[in-house]
């Protein structure tokens, strides 16, 4: 039987709700197709500010690089609130994406047909659903750039800087074109081209990589023009791989388009293999404690987990379609629509995990 190592950070709020759920999904679905989760338990946000005084303990850090992929609830809450942005639980999160080197993170935008309600695009428009993966580069570009304060002619003024080096963009554009060969071989990349230099960069360095993927259709399309067809047309896309700054603003953009943010997994990657996988939502202190958070973006973080870092593709398939299948009888609040049972957090892990099985 094979035996794959998750680190598993809980987290704060409904953080360890949602955690529960998905790993007793993973338990379920590893006892049909025949492998085990070996879960080491470790601290990060709040609960480790409690326990160590650091948002991010050095022996977390040593334990997700140990394992082959990181399992992550959410970060933060309003007891931490009043620290200095550099103690606050959210520290942590920037903290580990630098420690793993998680360069590329990808945000599925998607719509589940049960639930084509609640997306605030029309009807027309969604047509017969909505699939879209974004690939965000996350470790360089203008968040890391050179910063600074200066005077403009006795003015005070501030900068930052855009830049990227062909290194950066080769490795994010493989892994966006990787992704475009598992799915529908499309392949959209963003830019500024007609006015920024790095973009300019960007896009040839595209165009190099595009000839090691010859199946793959490649299109570029400017930034602005990108974040209007994501709500005029969206189902044009496949995957849209960007920079870092324009994947933070399209990919919480496309994220709406699935009407709900209780849906909605991710991944960060370093390299092929290694991840973190995590909701995108954050720790809901409003409702944590209460059995009502949704869990069904963790839930469908795991399956992620599945096939990017274990490859085990019929696993995950499983996993999603069972998330489809709940979905037409059970909802949790956040969800809840009349017709349908109003289900508990708990409850809710119960049903995937048994349609998984199925
Ligand atoms: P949030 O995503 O936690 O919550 C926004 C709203 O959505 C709330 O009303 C919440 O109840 C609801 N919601 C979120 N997830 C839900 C779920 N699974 N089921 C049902 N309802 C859900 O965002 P916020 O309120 O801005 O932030 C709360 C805390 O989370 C803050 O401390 C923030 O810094 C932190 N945060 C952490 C992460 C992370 O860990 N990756 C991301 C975003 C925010």
């Amino acid at each position: 039987m094979k035996n794959y190592n998750i680190a598993v950070l809980k987290g704060d709020g409904i953080g360890p709700e949602i955690v529960d759920e998905a790993i007793k999904v993973l338990d379920r679905v590893g006892e049909k197709f025949d492998f085990k989760f070996n879960y080491d338990f470790r601290l990060m946000g709040g609960c480790a500010i409690d326990a160590t005084g650091s948002p991010l303990p050095q022996e977390t850090i040593d334990a997700c690089k140990n394992s082959e992929s990181v399992l992550l609830g959410a970060v933060g809450g309003w007891k931490w609130d009043t620290l200095p942005g550099n103690q606050r639980p959210e520290a942590g999160l920037l903290g580990i994406r630098n420690a793993l080197g998680l360069y590329a993170n990808l945000r599925p935008a998607k719509i589940f047909e049960p639930l084509k309600e609640a997306s605030p695009i029309k009807d027309e428009i969604i047509g017969d659903g909505l699939d879209i993966m974004i690939v965000r580069e996350l470790t360089g570009g203008i968040y890391f750039g050179q910063r600074g304060r200066k005077e403009d002619n006795g003015i005070p003024a501030a900068y930052d800087t855009e830049m990227y080096n062909v290194k950066e963009i080769e490795r994010i554009a493989r892994v966006a074109f990787d992704m475009a060969m598992k799915r529908q071989k499309r392949l959209t990349s963003v830019d500024k081209a007609n006015v920024l230099e790095s973009s300019r960069l960007w896009r040839e360095t595209i165009i190099n990589v595009s000839k090691d993927y010859p199946e793959v259709e490649l299109n570029h399309m400017y930034v602005d023009n990108c974040a209007m067809q994501l709500v005029r047309n969206p189902s044009q896309f496949d995957v849209i791989v960007t920079s870092n700054i324009f994947g933070d603003i399209l990919s919480d953009e496309a994220s709406m388009i699935s009407g709900s943010i209780g849906m909605l997994a991710s991944a960060s990657l370093a390299g092929s293999t290694f991840g973190l996988y995590e909701p995108i939502h954050g720790s809901a202190p409003d409702i944590a404690g209460q059995s009502i958070a949704n869990p069904l973006a963790t839930i469908l973080s795991v399956a992620m987990m599945l096939r990017y870092t274990f490859a085990e593709k019929e696993a995950a398939e499983a996993i999603e379609n069972a998330v489809d299948e709940a979905l037409k009888t059970a909802r949790t609040p956040d969800i809840y629509k009349e017709g349908f049972k109003k289900v508990s957090t708990s409850e809710m892990g119960d049903l995937v995990a048994e349609l998984a099985v199925k």
